[in-house]
């Protein structure tokens, strides 16, 4: 009796000792440099009209196009990005702004159009982060080549979208975000890497990818522990960029 029981908590040990120490699956990206020009444009996707997706009842409603009373900058004074005619636009060298509450697992809803000027990343760049931590990207990608890791609705410098689904610039167009966060333990260990799925203009351009970790630009870097929930950043990379309808359903 006593020899089946240490045999049972040896085994359970046993089996406990791997699951704890074992690296959370996160793809290696090695076949391709960061921002590497090398890797594959994605094929052209024309999307069909844009339609408007009014929040749903459980939605919290992060920009209604008359305030911006949801947001702040990161000195935590009051948002100062442009409100006009329904749209925010990014007040070029205000900074990014942040949501005031905070989120982990979401399903995000934003709109946005880029002005119709510069080219590669300084074509109305700007970008969604969730978490203050991972960027969805925002540029006009329409007729504009930039590395595919950079371009709209790329996770930037990671994943390209599975297709270029862009309209033209200073048309309006969507992301629809469904986001799961990283998890970590009490040691700051990665135990659960991040997963996204993103439609661009109602395509699917990013299929439940697992990020390899936060934002770099020409980098990389690993995860770090952070909370569980943090706020979603717009970005001002100074240009003119416009959103709206901005909606956010907490999973
Ligand atoms: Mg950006």
């Amino acid at each position: 009796m006593f020899r089946k029981f240490a045999l049972i908590v040896t085994v359970a040990g046993l089996a406990a000792v791997p699951a704890r120490a074992q690296t959370p699956a996160i793809p290696s990206l090695d076949d391709w440099d960061v921002h590497d020009l090398e890797r594959p444009q994605p094929p052209l996707v024309t999307p069909g009209e844009m339609v408007l997706i009014p929040p749903p009842s459980d939605a919290i409603v992060l920009f209604d196009g008359t305030n911006l009373d949801e947001w702040i900058h990161r000195t935590e004074e009051p948002a100062s990005w442009i409100i006009r005619d329904g749209y925010m636009e990014v007040r070029p060298s205000s900074g990014a702004i942040l949501t005031k509450r905070s989120f982990g697992d979401v399903q995000l809803h934003v709109e946005w159009a880029t002005p119709n000027s510069g080219e590669g990343q300084d074509s109305g760049n700007s970008g969604v982060y969730l978490m203050n931590t991972y960027e969805v990207q925002v540029l006009n990608s329409h007729e504009n080549v930039t590395y595919p890791d950079g371009q709209a609705a790329s996770l930037y410098g990671q994943y390209p979208p599975l297709v270029n689904a862009s309209r033209p610039a200073e048309q309006w167009q969507s992301y629809d975000i469904i986001f799961r966060r990283p998890h970590f333990d009490e040691a700051g260990n990665l135990t659960q890497p991040a997963r996204v799925t993103v439609l661009h203009n109602g395509v699917l351009v990013q299929d439940n990818v697992i990020l390899t970790g936060p934002t770099g630009h020409r980098s990389r870097p690993p995860y770090r522990a952070h909370a569980d929930a943090l706020p979603i950043q717009l970005q001002d990379h100074n240009e003119p960029t416009r959103y709206r309808n901005i909606w956010v359903r907490e999973l």
